[in-house]
């Protein structure tokens, strides 16, 4: 296992150690595997943590889960050679024999049977050209990086750019540090994540009533959502269970869906579709809300014309959506919170751009990420699959829309290792 990260099993997602960063899933649904739903649950309760299944723990406690269930796993193979290394793997190639030749940052070149690449999300896009020419100091590209609030005073002025679940993590993070002075969160259309419900976990059962039909009009689709969503209003049910009965179906929706509509769907609908469903922990609304209620946040909505240092400090300048009054903003620190990036240039180790370069993969038209078969082997430029190299991750959005959180991840995962091992030429 190669790993630029380090620890294993934490990523960006749960290597942090803030008791304040929670995740965004309740308990009983973030066990490694679907066959085993309290497997996450007990690990907890063996750590002598009551918690109850709908309940929004530490993703930090998630991180150390993950390392003790591989840890414990690992203990019953004696039979199995592991090693895990800190290396960056730079670029791929094939090999005579079949093989894979990978380069790390090491400096060396490893030779591998099968590859399975598993690199996390990609750093996030800049929202406006003229933010990349800012000092560092000013703009923070990466909000996951590790000085991303180094030298930050408690009374700075701070924008965070994107209002989604990010920027949740960022106020988190802030507090935390001590940071008092005043935050202004800006994106285009002012939308924050809503709640999950303080019990998730909706009554079983409970599924739009007859058949699904798959349609193959976007607009088409949203009526039957928003009828879904009346409906189980008046049946006593909440909204919120009309996208836990979608988030199974999801990707047969999208993928009935024609690329023009799916290229709509980025372009108007996709900020209502993350809101809704990718919910926040009651907790993480509250803290915003109380910071939005004291003063010291305002989320507004708005585009960024242009940015420009002014001493130490930035100006940036932008125009409000509501009534296109522009303003400038004199600000110590500017995070982009917009987002993980689908696109293949925003790698951070630049493996997929090498990779495209090379013709081993065939990027999403619509930038959502890379193409794949059904047992998960990249495609290469012409769209044949690569026997014996393997995607596993957040892109593959591009084909199934839902497959960014451990329920849709933990099965992709455990599907592409049962294709690697049922490969013909066993190793
Ligand atoms: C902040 C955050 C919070 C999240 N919270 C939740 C949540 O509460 N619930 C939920 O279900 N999902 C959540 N997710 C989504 C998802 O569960 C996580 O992103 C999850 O960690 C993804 O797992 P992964 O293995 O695909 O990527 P990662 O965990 O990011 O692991 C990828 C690893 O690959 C390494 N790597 C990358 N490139 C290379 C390279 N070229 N060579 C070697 N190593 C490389 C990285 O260093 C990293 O260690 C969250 C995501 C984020 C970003």
């Amino acid at each position: 296992m190669l790993n630029s990260g380090g620890a294993i099993a934490r990523g960006l997602a749960y290597g942090t150690r803030s008791p304040n960063h929670l995740l965004n899933v309740p308990v009983a649904r973030m066990s490694w595997t679907a066959e085993q739903p309290n497997d996450f649950f007990n690990w907890l309760q063996n750590q002598g943590q009551t918690f109850h299944g709908h309940d929004f723990v530490r993703r930090s406690y998630y991180g150390d889960y993950l390392n003790d269930t591989l840890n414990a796993h690992l203990q019953h193979r004696s039979d199995l050679l592991w090693q895990s290394k800190h290396e960056t793997v730079l670029r791929i190639q094939k090999a005579v024999g079949e093989k894979f030749a990978l380069w790390t940052s090491e400096g060396r070149w490893l030779t591998a049977d099968r590859v399975i690449l598993a690199l996390g999300n990609f750093a996030p896009k800049s929202p406006h050209h003229s933010l990349d020419a800012l000092p560092k100091q000013n703009y923070v590209a990466d909000p996951w990086q590790p000085d991303a609030y180094d030298s930050l005073s408690t009374d700075a002025g701070v924008c965070i750019i994107g209002t989604g679940l990010t920027m949740l993590d960022v106020l988190v993070s802030l507090r935390d540090g001590g940071h008092r002075g005043p935050v202004l969160a800006l994106s285009r259309r002012g939308l924050v994540p809503l709640a999950h419900r303080s019990n998730e976990l909706p009554p079983p059962g409970w599924l739009p009533s007859g058949p699904w039909p798959m349609p193959a009009e976007l607009r088409h689709l949203f009526r039957q959502v928003r009828r879904a969503a009346a409906q189980a209003v008046a049946d006593g049910f909440d909204w919120r269970d009309v996208w836990v009965a979608i988030r199974a179906k999801t990707p047969q929706l999208w993928q009935a869906l024609p690329e023009r509509e799916r290229a709509q769907f980025l372009r108007h609908a996709q900020i209502l579709w993350d809101t809704h469903r990718h919910r926040a922990a009651p907790a993480s609304i509250r803290s915003m809300k109380h910071a939005a209620e004291s003063g010291k946040l305002t989320i507004a909505a708005g585009r960024i014309l242009h940015s420009e240092t002014e001493g130490k400090r930035v100006r940036l300048r932008w125009r409000d959506r509501k009534n296109q009054q522009v303003h400038d903003l004199i600000v110590d620190r500017i995070l982009n919170c917009s987002g993980p990036s689908s696109r293949i240039a925003d790698d951070r180790s630049k493996l997929f751009s090498a990779l495209d370069r090379q013709q081993m993969l065939l990027p999403c038209s619509l930038g959502l990420g890379v193409k794949v078969d059904a047992a998960y082997r990249l495609l290469d430029s012409s769209g044949t699959p690569q026997e014996g190299l393997y995607y596993a991750g957040p892109l593959l959005k591009s084909q199934h829309w839902e497959a960014t959180a451990v329920p849709e991840l933990r099965l992709h995962a455990e599907a592409v290792a049962r294709h690697c091992l049922s490969e013909r030429n066993p190793i």
